[in-house]
């Protein structure tokens, strides 16, 4: 089964807003069995409208809709839309219900008449309410396919599609099943990889597809397979992650869950070993702190981190020893070592990592290269450093940095 997606906004075709709506949605989607054929951003106009359901019918079965709902864009989407099924709009009583309550609780302002016209829907459409807004989703059908069309505020879109949609899809269509799995590999490049993996990707039976999701110092492999037996494609998968475990052993991170990133994978690993980390940063700014404090649940292993960006800081702060900082450069081995282990007696930490580094585009307080990061992991009784040369973009010296940083701080968690 096929679905497309259609986002209406000017502000997506200025680049003022980036489209998260579809990726939200694509994901859903790919998650319940649909493949998403083709996505498609047009502006707040009834023909470009128009045009994009009619093309969007002729190849798929289901189409969703996001954005053009609110009060100030003159009604255009629900007019076009009402166009576009021959119908008209009618006022829902109890969608103008929702929207009352809502501003009487939070809202207190007079209710303006372009919000309760926000209550007017195709009369062939089945309201799916929005707890969250004024702006209702609506459930239409053309013969035998499905289009929805959504509020474009994200969180309202996303309440839509996990308790209305997704389940009303799953009830009139079946669906097949689809299993992503994807495995997080580091350190070496998509090319070696390739190479290393090669065979085992020529055997792979034709249902199992591999993807290489390369971004800066990591490689995400990416394993999908697709049918209606859920337990043969379960195995089919497994049998395949078996045989390629041996092969990037040395390499092999752990797996990617869609919804957690690697510093919450990291994170699990702590609690579980009842340890805790700390870090201390200088080019990476702030951002492997980042890499944990976005997910819920850090405090349980995350006691902090400092961003001593100048060498005085350095030295101020995590009393690096300023004869070291002279012998060796700020920019150092040393440095990075002596930041990771005084961040570990700072914090009270089991861990702690450190960043010491140029990310250029011009020298700072050091004579090190454009690029040249050294990263230190500290635990009990050892620190280790690397030197690294990262290349001359800043943006991406530093994430490359941050990468690694956790690449290495995971090693280091596994010899444990
Ligand atoms: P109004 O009429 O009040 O201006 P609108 O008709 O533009 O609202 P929507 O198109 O539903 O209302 O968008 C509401 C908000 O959701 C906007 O702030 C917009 O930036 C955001 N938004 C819309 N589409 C997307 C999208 N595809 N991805 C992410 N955010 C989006
Ligand atoms: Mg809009």
């Amino acid at each position: 089964m096929l679905a497309e997606i259609i986002t209406i906004g000017d502000e997506l075709l200025i680049g003022q807003v980036t489209d998260t709506n579809s990726v939200f949605i694509a994901k859903a989607l790919n998650r319940i069995g649909v493949s998403v054929y083709q996505i498609t951003s047009v502006q707040d106009e009834r023909a470009h409208i128009l045009k994009a359901l009619e093309d969007a019918e002729n190849r798929v079965d289901i189409v969703i809709i996001t954005g053009g709902l609110g009060p100030t864009k003159d009604d255009i989407t629900k007019k076009t839309i009402a166009e576009y099924f021959e119908d008209h709009l009618v006022r829902d009583a109890s969608v103008l219900q929702n929207i009352e309550e809502l501003w009487k609780r939070f809202v207190k302002t007079e209710l303006l008449q372009v919000n309760k016209d926000q209550a007017l829907v195709p009369s062939k459409a089945k309201v799916l309410m929005n707890k969250l807004g004024s702006a209702p989703g609506m459930w239409l059908e053309k013969g035998q396919k499905v289009f929805v069309s959504l509020p474009g505020v994200p969180y309202e879109m996303k309440a839509l599609i996990s308790e209305d949609v997704l389940p009303g899809l799953q009830g009139k269509f079946q669906f097949p099943y689809i299993l992503h799995k994807t495995l997080l590999v580091f350190g070496i490049g998509e090319s070696s990889l390739a190479e290393r993996i090669g065979a085992w990707e020529d055997a792979l039976p034709k249902h199992v597809k591999l993807a290489y999701l390369p971004s800066l110092g990591k490689v995400r492999l990416r394993l999908s397979a697709k049918g209606f037996d859920r337990s043969q494609i379960d195995k089919d998968v497994q049998k395949q992650i078996e045989t390629l475990l041996p092969l990037i052993e040395d390499a092999f991170f752990g797996f990617e869950d869609e919804e957690e990133p690697i510093g919450a994978l990291i994170g699990k690993q702590l609690v579980k070993l009842g340890k805790t980390l700390a870090v201390a940063e200088s080019c990476t700014g702030g951002k492997i702190a980042e890499q944990f404090t976005t997910n819920p649940g850090a405090s349980a292993y995350f006691k902090g981190g400092v961003v001593t960006y100048a060498t005085q800081s350095k030295i101020d702060v995590l009393g690096v020893s300023k004869d070291i900082i002279d012998s060796y450069s700020v920019v150092s081995s040393q440095v990075a070592e002596a930041m990771a282990k005084n961040a570990l007696r700072v914090f009270k930490s089991e861990y702690a990592i450190a960043t010491t580094g140029n990310a250029g585009p011009t020298k700072g307080e050091s004579d090190a290269e454009v690029g040249t990061v050294f990263i230190a992991i500290a635990c009990k009784n050892k620190v280790i450093s690397e030197q690294f040369a990262f290349g001359n973009h800043r943006v991406k010296v530093i994430i490359k940095a941050v990468n690694k940083a956790l690449e290495m701080l995971q090693k280091e968690i596994l010899k444990n």
